[in-house]
């Protein structure tokens, strides 16, 4: 079962070989479970470079992907690509090269916090939820900063008693 996974590579099969170079576009359904809403994982593209060394063999891995994510201000959905790179090396005392797992935790953290539609965005009003980008709306727009609670508290404070010694 192991040997037929396009993932895992027999040690001796790419010291023979001298080395694999390889590009793979897994399904994306595979590694759906690594996004939570609204992030979710369009295309996949994979490539793995196997290089041997005298008693290890050395990956170097580089993922791309298709991210559908939405605007943090704005909510409108939009599409990245993000890449990212990986190494790991094998002992010559392993049989089989199972890169699944180095692989999932790269793609599990290409997704940023948080991405914007353009630098630009306007967001949403916060009062009738129009999307700024595309029209105005006419509500009074800025709420009381929150400078301005916080002046309201420090004068709270102030009023507080101290303690009475008895
Ligand atoms: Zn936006
Ligand atoms: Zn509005």
């Amino acid at each position: 079962m192991q040997e037929t996974d396009p993932l895992i590579f027999k040690y001796l099969d790419i010291k023979d070989e001298g080395g694999l170079n390889l590009k793979l576009e897994p399904a994306p359904a595979g590694y759906a479970d690594l996004f939570d809403r609204p992030v979710m994982l369009k295309k996949l593209d994979l490539e793995l470079d196997f290089s041997v060394g005298v008693d290890t063999i050395l990956l170097e891995g580089r993922v791309s992907a298709e991210l559908e994510m939405e605007c943090a201000r704005c909510a409108e959905p939009l599409t990245r690509s993000f890449e990212d790179t990986f190494d790991e090396v094998y002992p010559d005392t392993v049989e089989y090269i199972d890169t699944r797992e180095v692989i999932r935790e790269t793609i599990g953290l290409l997704a940023p916090i948080k991405v914007l539609c353009s630098d630009s965005c306007k967001g949403r009003c916060l009062v009738c939820g129009t999307n700024r980008n595309r029209q105005s709306c006419a509500c009074k727009a800025e709420k009381a900063s929150p400078l301005e609670a916080l002046k309201g508290l420090r004068v709270e404070k102030q009023e507080k008693p101290g303690k009475k010694d008895i």
